[in-house]
């Protein structure tokens, strides 16, 4: 049964969902399985393939329960309807809200948040950075908002090995500050002007091409690094609300602590340090617990505003490959979005 505006959930302050994309040409070439069904709108199941001693094969069927599962025929449009566009109102509101693709290198994060990059035209448009901006403008226009005068600006930037990269400058390297009233500042990050969705776009387009120029492998840097990208509201120049929407880092690349490369063991232990202090502090949202361990990565603490405070919301789209080869990052995947869910 398809989702319909009955099954969206309004009261959730922590949303947790998943996402599976379709084999890919690659995978149905090497006749991969698809080891994934999506049985009901909020239940994942993954069958891996097992071999007891006695060598007989069976599938062992675990079973994951979140807010939300999309099968492969789901489109970005129907995932940000139950993810990131609720939490567009949350900003007008004054709250802070974040959006997290969450997942292995390869499962579909970039396709979810960026847009689709595969072809030769890159087309940003369709992902949830874009469609947030696009209902941001549309908000704007509400009698209600207008009277407001609320201006929109956006930041895009990198955190690279626990250092934060502005996609908007050049890749300036930037620094974190933490002031006496426990404030966190991205000194001299770029805050740009938008005024409406073309604007975005641009912006999207020219952080991209930031993130990846100067890489010999596209791939193989962004699923090293977070990518955040944000939209601010202001109000006579003060903050009234701000969306983040992030693109992490491979979830598998925390394992790299055993590479021989000693760059590759530390770029490792600190997105496995950043994942599981994200983990943490949006337990410790839905827990509305005082103490937030957000110092404990760069990554927490430039969210830091976004994690606590009462008007805040999150979601967590975990994204799956669907293949047997797979099958263990998805597993690890799908009992980390378990965890953020259980406070
Ligand atoms: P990640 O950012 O998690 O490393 P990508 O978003 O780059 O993964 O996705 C890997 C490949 O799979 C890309 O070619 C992308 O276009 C494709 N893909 C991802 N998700 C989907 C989907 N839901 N439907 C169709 N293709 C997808
Ligand atoms: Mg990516």
């Amino acid at each position: 049964r398809p989702l319909t505006s009955n099954d969206l959930i309004e009261e959730h302050r922590i949303c947790v969902c998943v996402r599976a994309r379709p084999l890919n040409k690659k995978e149905q070439s090497l006749k991969d399985l698809d080891v994934i069904t999506i049985p009901s709108k909020d239940v994942v199941m993954v069958h891996e393939p097992k071999q007891k001693v006695d060598l007989t094969r069976y599938l062992e069927n675990q079973t994951f329960r979140f807010d939300y599962a999309f099968d492969e025929n789901s489109t970005n449009e129907m995932v940000y309807r139950f993810t990131a566009q609720p939490l567009v109102e949350t900003i007008f509101e004054r709250g802070m809200a974040t959006c997290f693709a969450y997942g292995q290198t390869g499962s579909g994060k970039t396709h979810t948040m960026g847009g689709d990059f595969s072809g030769k035209n890159q087309d940003c448009s369709k992902g949830i950075y874009a469609l947030s901006a696009r209902d941001v403008f549309l908000m704007l226009k509400k009698p209600v908002y207008k009277k407001m005068d609320l201006q929109v600006f956006a930041t895009f930037f990198e955190i690279y090995s626990g250092k934060v990269f502005d996609l908007l400058n050049r890749k300036a390297k930037l620094r974190v500050l933490e002031d006496g009233k426990q404030q966190v500042q991205v000194v001299g990050l770029q805050e740009r002007d938008v005024k409406c969705t073309e604007d975005v776009l641009k912006l999207i387009e020219m952080g991209n091409s930031c993130r990846t120029s100067g890489q010999t492998s596209a791939n193989a840097h962004s699923s090293r690094s977070h990518a955040v990208f944000q939209i601010i509201l202001r109000r006579r120049g003060k903050m009234h609300g701000k969306f983040s929407l992030i693109d992490l880092a491979g979830n598998e690349r925390g394992a790299d602590t055993s590479s021989a490369d000693r760059q590759t063991r530390l770029e490792g232990a600190e997105i496995n340090k950043s994942l599981l202090a994200l983990k943490e502090c949006i337990r410790a949202l839905g827990r509305n617990k005082p103490h937030t361990p957000f110092r404990a990565s760069k990554l927490t603490q430039v969210l830091r505003d976004s994690f606590i405070g009462e008007n805040s919301r999150t979601c967590m789209i975990a994204t799956i490959s669907p293949g047997m080869a797979s099958c263990e990052n998805t597993l690890n995947t799908l009992r980390y979005a378990n965890r953020v869910k259980e406070f």
